[in-house]
């Protein structure tokens, strides 16, 4: 089983020492790799810049051209959140162009698994703005290579960010080729997300959303991707799967108001690698997006790693929290009830 990891010092330029997304967070990632022993384990892969035909198959020309030129000016605030600086374009770029090379080395055979390790992260960024922390939406970017150069009819996202993956749903809301899948809380931001946005024209049935109420554990998280989101991409036969690993549901984490551990967090990612053994060869890509909680998110990339490399996780370094008597049935429930992939069954 070869795992590749993919990252670059260059992110670490768009970077803001006031903002919870800031550069320190892949540091802490790096440092958390090395003392764990598992960068020997893992190929190191050189990302590359995403061009602009792989970018346009997301975003739009004019957007595209707006937000280069706001970094070439030296940036700013886009809105309240979301920051940019004369090293963004490049930085965002790069970022989308990892998510891209993962797709290429793991459908050519060149690993069987991957993770990017980027930043700014995307799943924000829709078709024509940036928001919520994100430029350009990488995991649509790689989603759409794996159509377009590689000829894939079907993918599947599953995004387990705390935030509902907005800008990646709206990407591919008419699309009949890709799935897309997110568990978020709710109410919270960015707003959107709710269980009847199913996707419209020939992607009906093809975005699976799961609003979760605060508070939510480990045990809640897995009983939603047993019963949900499992056998939706089942159901889906996605020739790869690409996860939006967002580690902001970490019960530390200082955004996220869920409660999931590390152990949690690994289970998750076990349940998406024995999918895609059973359905695509293994060909699973995971892409970074939130997770504020240094540690906590050192810890559950490590742990994700471990997993795409075939082993146990290990103990949680951090610890279990409880869920405060959180119930996810309802919201499971009525997925069955109402949704395309799900209540045919
Ligand atoms: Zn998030």
């Amino acid at each position: 089983m070869t795992t590749a990891i993919l990252t670059d010092p260059r992110y670490a330029a768009h970077t803001d020492p006031f903002h919870v997304e800031r550069a320190e967070r892949l540091q802490a990632i790096e440092q958390a790799l090395r003392v764990s022993g598992l960068s020997k384990d893992v190929l190191a892969l050189a990302p590359r810049f995403a061009n602009r035909a792989e970018l346009a198959a997301v975003h739009n020309q004019t957007y595209l051209d707006t937000i280069q030129r706001f970094c070439e000016h030296g940036g700013g605030q886009i809105d309240l959140d979301t920051y940019a600086t004369d090293a963004s374009w490049e930085a965002a770029t790069l970022a989308a162009g990892a998510a891209v090379r993962a797709v290429e080395s793991t459908l050519s055979g060149e690993c069987n698994n991957a993770f990017a390790l980027v930043r700014p992260p995307g799943h924000h960024a829709t078709h024509n703005r940036a928001m919520g922390f994100c430029l350009i939406n990488n995991i649509a970017v790689a989603a759409h290579h794996a159509l377009n150069q590689f000829g894939l009819e079907r993918v599947a996202i599953v995004d387990y960010d705390v935030h509902h993956g907005n800008g990646t749903q709206d990407i591919f809301y008419r699309d009949g080729n890709v799935l897309f899948c997110s568990t978020h809380a709710a109410p919270f931001y960015p707003g959107t997300g709710d269980s009847r946005e199913i996707g419209s024209g020939d992607g009906i049935g093809a975005t699976l959303n799961v609003p979760l109420p605060f508070g939510v554990g480990d045990q809640g998280y897995a009983q939603v991707f047993t019963e949900l989101i499992i056998p939706a991409v089942r159901r889906w036969k996605p020739q790869m799967i690409l996860v939006s690993a967002g580690y902001d549901g970490h019960g530390n984490d200082p955004l996220g108001p869920m409660a999931l551990s590390v152990t949690g967090y690994a289970q998750l990612t076990r349940m998406l690698y024995d999918l895609a053994g059973e359905l695509c060869d293994g060909r699973l890509l995971l892409v970074l997006e939130g997770g504020y909680d240094l540690k906590a998110l050192g810890a559950c990339v490590v742990a994700a790693l471990q997993v795409l490399l075939g082993r146990d996780p290990g103990p949680d370094p951090i610890g279990r929290y409880d869920s405060p008597g959180t119930t996810v049935r309802s919201s499971i429930a009525s997925l069955q009830q109402r949704h395309p992939l799900l209540a045919e069954q």
